[in-house]
């Protein structure tokens, strides 16, 4: 599953070839992933239109589409701006933008097409079906569902040191789980969420509203120090959309993690083993000397 710094590196890809493209024609093949538009409303929205912008909010990747006025007698009058929409696209599980080539093969796992003005498809591949497509007026983005209960963005001036210091103050889950609520705290998943404890010396199961202020500043500086890094390391900005076979989330990034997927490999600060549990089907990785309270 993708990570908020690989769908940060997905919209620069995005933002690489289709700003200033035009949207000939769209097909979906998987009308649940457009639910509750339907296919054919889908379809007649996008076309003709330009895409003007790909930005994020969360882990949603936003294409910004603008329908140009509709013609009258043949003359084009004023755009208004109630037919700019946004696509609200979440990847989920296995998503993936591909920009191919007319010869280009489609993936076996193509869910949506959408026809470039320069003979370029941009298509959407998800194997599991779990992605999610929404088109929304621009104006209802803030208050679309998914969108509108998330935290404040982690690069934004009101993911402060006060804002974490209460949201950890109010509650009495563990540190694990709550950084992992995207309503509190937004941009770590579970191999994030791990990094950042481990590089802040905290331990994953401390109930969040008993760390002190002091520890909360530092976790504060490494949640944002990790995501920068993982956004900005080289090694990360790999995702190239013109790959037919796509690429495999993940795979650029393995080698930065200190203790995501290292159990058993000894710590890289203090030699002891990494250990991890397995709960709820997500596993834990932390360092029993590092991270011992
Ligand atoms: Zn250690």
């Amino acid at each position: 599953m993708p990570e908020l710094p690989e769908v940060e590196h997905v919209v620069r890809a995005l933002h690489r070839v289709v700003i200033g493209r035009r949207i000939v024609a769209a097909e979906v093949t998987l009308p649940k992933l457009i639910a509750p538009t339907t296919p054919s409303a889908f379809k007649r929205k996008l076309k003709d239109s330009l895409i003007t912008e790909v930005s994020r909010r969360g882990k949603f990747i936003l294409i910004h589409v603008e329908k140009s006025g509709a013609r009258s007698h043949g003359r084009a009058i004023a755009p208004t701006r109630t037919s700019d929409r946004v696509l609200a696209v979440h990847l989920r599980m296995t998503g993936k933008f591909l920009y191919l080539s007319a010869d280009d093969a489609l993936p076996k796992h193509a869910r949506a097409i959408f026809y470039l003005d320069n003979d370029r498809r941009l298509v959407f591949s998800d194997q599991r079906k779990f992605g999610v497509m929404k088109l929304v007026a621009r104006s209802q983005v803030s208050t679309t569902k998914g969108i509108s209960e998330l935290a404040p963005e982690p690069f934004s001036d009101d993911f402060n040191l006060g804002y974490l210091k209460d949201t950890l103050a109010r509650s009495r889950r563990t540190l694990k789980t709550l950084l992992l609520d995207q309503t509190r705290v937004l941009g770590l998943g579970n191999i994030y969420a791990a990094e950042a404890l481990f590089r802040a010396g905290i331990n994953p199961f401390k109930v969040s509203s008993e760390l002190s202020t002091k520890r909360v500043a530092r976790l504060h500086a490494e949640i944002l120090a990790v995501l920068r890094d993982a956004i900005s390391d080289s090694s990360t900005s790999r995702i190239d959309l013109e790959r037919p076979d796509g690429f495999t989330y993940g795979e650029a990034f393995e080698r930065f993690w200190q203790v995501y997927e290292r159990e058993g490999e000894p710590c890289v600060k203090c030699d002891a083993r990494i250990r991890r549990v397995t709960h709820g089907g997500r596993s834990t990785y932390w360092c029993p000397r590092c991270q011992r309270r």
